[in-house]
């Protein structure tokens, strides 16, 4: 059996991601989504070693020291990253893996396995992605516009990605990863 397909999911804040991926993951139970760890404390509802490996800066850099991360990146003040030895053996196993990752992130996984498919996820339309940062309410105006900002410089990345998925209506959206998926098992020759 051949290996599994690293799939990677980025975009920029608001976008939906999240989302995305939880959709596609309810619809495709064989692919198994990687649990990052982070810095950042507990959300309430989310379970350590389930949505997280919460941990401190210390534990998190001893990691990092003995290279046990596929990538990391200090991402709105905390640390994230992708413990490698699991994710790569599910892959080697022939098992399909998510990474729900940052940017930053995503092209350091593409330098170690440019094999793994990079799927950047985009807002309809800037005014929507505005609308949905908004609509989150959990921010202040100034905040709103920092993150739109920001989300504005992270779209110029879709270039370093191998796919471009519109987010205008999640089934659909989650319809155009899975083609990918599917395509992706095709392929007679991986880069
Ligand atoms: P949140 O704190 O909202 O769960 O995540 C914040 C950001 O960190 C999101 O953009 C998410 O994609 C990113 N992220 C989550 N896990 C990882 C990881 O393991 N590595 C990197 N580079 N980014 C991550």
């Amino acid at each position: 059996m051949g290996n599994g397909l690293l799939i990677v999911i980025s975009g920029p804040s608001g976008v939906g991601k999240g989302t995305v991926c939880r959709y596609l993951l309810d619809k495709n139970k064989e692919i198994s989504l990687s649990v990052s760890s982070t810095t950042r404390a507990p959300r309430i509802g989310e379970i350590d070693k389930v949505s997280y490996f919460f941990t401190d800066k210390e534990q998190f850099e001893k990691m990092i020291n003995n290279e046990e991360f596929l990538e990391y990146a200090y991402v709105h003040g905390n640390y994230y990253g992708t413990p490698k030895k699991n994710v790569l053996e599910k892959v080697e196993k022939g098992q399909d893996v998510l990474l729900e990752i940052d940017i930053q992130g995503a092209l350091q996984v593409k330098e170690f396995y440019p094999d793994g498919v990079f799927i950047f996820i985009l807002p309809p339309t800037m005014e929507e992605l505005k609308k949905r940062i908004v609509n989150r309410g959990t921010e202040t105006e100034a905040a709103i516009e920092e993150r739109f900002k920001t989300a504005y410089k992270e779209i110029e990345y879709v270039f370093k990605y191998d796919y471009a998925i519109l987010n205008d209506e999640i089934e659909l959206a989650v319809k155009r990863i899975e083609s990918i998926i599917e395509a992706e098992k095709c392929k007679v020759k991986r880069q």
